[in-house]
């Protein structure tokens, strides 16, 4: 029976038979309290790692972000983001539900704004215009087919804001594949951000977790935070084992899910049904068809799922149990569908 393939998102990955031992054989205690040791050395790992004063876990990189948001701003605040960002469009609109402030938005390339597109929306001093405060960029930009900033994007932008006394705030979802696409380690983010938000549980593969980094005060706050938007977790030292599995042992295998991208997309290319292809860096590929829904309706037929993004747009996402065997068959779909 053929397997199917999961093409949807990076998120769709089970924790393999190694994490679930590393998972199991976890020293526990209660978080709450401060109490569990696999927590404490996750989040102190991460710090170190991208050399911040301390971290934070929670269930999800969407809580990491709206208590950034939070922590950082006050009611009447503004926060400058890209048009197409997770904060933005995929958090429920959680930055005016849970921290009362307003959002402007740049039209970036592919997702990536730039000094003068913020310039712009900076807003002057008066008693009817709310109050500019913080800045988010992401990196890699989900929505721009995994586009990558540099560093010295990220810290042109990081420059800019401070001489603005803008919070800067990087969501980093993805960005263990930036930091790949460029060569990069996390310590050569070190002084760019206030706080960043970073995931486990996507191409990296534990099943559950996001940790909010940033300074001693910041994390302070932002567990008090955790709490009341009910995210105080107990033993979650069983979830912390598995992200530190995956930071362990699979950062360095992100580059087989950018080259596997890469050959989906230039498959793709050669389609005559697919208008357009976003220029592929990391691990996900958006492309452009007629109709997204028709498309996903007939590689299902061959066992694969995509996910339609827009209307017109589909992404696949490559990810740790995506093999070359896997990859090897949707070309192959790929290659017999000449027409729709
Ligand atoms: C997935 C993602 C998040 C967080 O999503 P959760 O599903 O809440 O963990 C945040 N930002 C970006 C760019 C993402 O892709």
């Amino acid at each position: 029976m053929a397997t199917t393939i999961d093409l949807r998102s990076d998120t769709v990955t089970k924790p393999s038979k190694p994490m679930m031992d590393a998972m199991v054989s976890a020293e526990l205690g209660d978080d709450v309290f401060s109490e569990d040791p696999t927590v404490k050395k996750l989040e102190e790992k991460l710090a170190a790692m991208f050399g911040m004063e301390a971290g934070l876990f929670c269930p999800s990189g969407t809580m990491t972000n709206q208590i950034a948001v939070k922590a950082h701003t006050q009611p009447l605040d503004e926060i400058i983001c890209d048009k197409i960002c997770h904060i933005y469009n995929y958090e429920t609109g959680g930055w005016a539900f849970h921290s009362g402030v307003s959002i402007r938005l740049t039209n970036g390339n592919n997702g990536r704004m730039t000094v003068p597109q913020i310039e712009e929306l900076i807003q002057p001093d008066f008693d009817w215009l709310p109050n500019t405060s913080m800045v988010a960029i992401e990196n890699t930009v989900n929505k721009g087919g995994g586009s990558v900033y540099t560093i010295e994007e990220m810290k042109a932008i990081s420059d800019f804001c401070r001489s603005k006394k803008l919070i800067i705030h990087l969501d980093g979802a993805r960005i263990f594949n930036a930091l790949t696409a460029l060569n990069k380690a996390p310590k050569d983010l070190i002084g760019i951000f206030d706080s960043i938000s970073v995931c486990i549980s996507k191409g990296l593969g534990a099943p559950v977790g996001s940790v909010l980094l940033g300074n001693k005060a910041f994390i302070k706050k932002s567990r008090k935070l955790r709490k009341v938007m009910g995210g105080g977790m107990r033993q979650s030292g069983i979830l912390a084992a598995a992200c530190i599995y995956a930071l362990d042992n699979n950062v360095n295998r992100l580059s087989d899910d950018h080259a596997r991208a890469k050959k989906l997309a230039t498959a793709l290319s050669n389609l005559p049904w697919v208008k357009q292809v976003l220029p592929v860096e990391t691990n996900i590929v958006i492309f452009e068809v007629e109709d997204s829904a028709k498309v996903a309706a007939a590689l299902a037929g061959s066992d694969i799922r995509v996910q339609p993004f827009s209307p017109t747009l589909v992404r696949m996402v490559t990810h740790l149990d995506f093999t070359e065997q896997m990859l090897d068959q949707v070309l192959q779909v790929l290659g017999k569908m000449k027409t729709l």
